[in-house]
């Protein structure tokens, strides 16, 4: 089976063909990721308005140069894979009506797919995983932790209460005149810090509850910025690398306890796995944390290339392969984009928020 993904939700636009084999082993034919960084970075942030044209403009040639380098046609392709939440509504209208002309005009079924999905599947394309297995989201606009028990069937753990990590990230470097995006500036500052020059806080460790909050950090940050004026170049290291200490225990502690759960759910899974994804994924500090606490919990970390990490059409259209493999049904052409679309059906009943 080949299918063609679209992905539109924030600031990228993508396209990929991905072929998926009888005994389940993926493979990506043809994918091609334009980031709109440039048109954003003035602003500080993902201009929705300035997204959503970037993807009209782009889209179209993208999938053609998706199906060029697969060496396919829109015709010799089995499905049509589209994001339809969550994120931002316009940049999703332009990817799911595209995907529903494409699937009007060639007959072939439409997989209205959710982002987080593509998220959580993209360790069995990558790693060829099997479930149950955890997840670690952590990007601009989410950072949930998820038992993926199987396609469709995802339970929530812990979902931040405010900020998303990335946003925190961003944040943080807005606010110490750095550029953005903000993780990669806080990462290169710290190098050069002192993580233990700060004391920020360490938000909801020792809580057995799952959840992250992040929006306390941010204003610690502030505030000790704030408590030194005029800042120096050194004092900027120090605080990123006291801001990026404190993410990393307060991770330690979250993500440990979640191990600890999937743990004594499981007790029959010898080395179960925990797969990271999002752009936070490619902090190396964190990366460290995480492998280090999956080794002492004796859990493989999985951690895909950063290009799949990150918003791409491979994972999208990797969920549709997955979606048509379960036996699940196409989507109907009425389906209606969602601008928040909790991939946790009981969280999507009790709480109603993307987040
Ligand atoms: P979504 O949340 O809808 O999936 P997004 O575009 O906000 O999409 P990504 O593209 O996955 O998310 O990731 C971008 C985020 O990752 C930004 O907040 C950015 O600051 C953060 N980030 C990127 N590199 C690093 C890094 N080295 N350290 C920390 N954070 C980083
Ligand atoms: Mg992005
Ligand atoms: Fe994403």
């Amino acid at each position: 089976l080949t299918i063609l993904g679209i992905e539109t939700s924030c600031d990228e636009t993508a396209a990929a063909v991905v072929a998926r084999d009888a005994a389940g082993r993926g493979e990506i034919l043809g994918e091609v990721v334009l980031s709109q960084l440039d048109e954003h970075s003035a602003y500080g942030g993902v201009v929705p308005e300035i997204a959503a044209r970037a993807h009209v403009e782009a889209l179209d040639s993208l999938i053609a140069e998706a199906l060029a380098r697969a060496g396919r046609t829109l015709e010799s392709v089995d499905a049509i894979a589209a994001t339809s939440g969550p994120g931002l509504i316009g940049g999703l209208i332009v990817g799911l009506m595209t995907g529903k002309a494409i699937a009007r005009a060639t007959g072939k079924p439409l997989y209205a797919v959710n982002h987080l999905e593509g998220h959580a599947l993209t360790a069995r394309l990558t790693d060829g995983l099997s479930f149950p297995y955890l997840m670690l989201l952590v990007s601009g606009g989410h950072t949930q932790l998820v038992l993926i028990k199987g396609v469709d069937d995802y339970e929530r753990w812990g979902t931040t209460i405010d900020d998303a990590l990335g946003e925190a990230f961003d944040k943080t470097a807005k606010l110490l005149g750095l550029s953005y995006p903000g993780g990669p500036a806080v990462e290169r500052m710290a190098k050069n810090g002192d993580p233990k020059r700060f004391a920020f806080p360490r938000p909801l460790v020792g809580e057995a509850r799952l959840d992250f909050s992040f929006s306390g950090l941010k204003t610690a940050v502030r505030q000790a910025a704030e408590s030194i004026a005029p800042v120096t170049e050194q004092d900027v290291a120090d605080i990123c690398a006291s801001f990026q200490r404190a993410v990393s225990r307060t991770l330690k502690d979250r993500i440990g306890r979640g191990l600890d759960r999937f743990r004594s759910l499981h007790p029959g899974i010898a080395t179960p796995a925990l797969v990271v994804a999002g752009g936070v994924a490619a902090n190396a500090e964190l990366r460290a944390t995480l492998q280090a606490l999956c080794d002492a919990h004796r859990f493989r970390f999985v951690a895909p290339p950063l290009n799949l990490c990150t918003d791409n059409a491979a994972m999208i259209a990797w969920a549709g392969l997955e979606r048509m493999a379960a036996g699940l049904p196409a989507d109907d052409l009425a389906v209606a984009p969602r601008s928040r679309w909790p991939l946790d059906r009981q969280a999507a009943t009790l709480l109603g928020s993307g987040k």
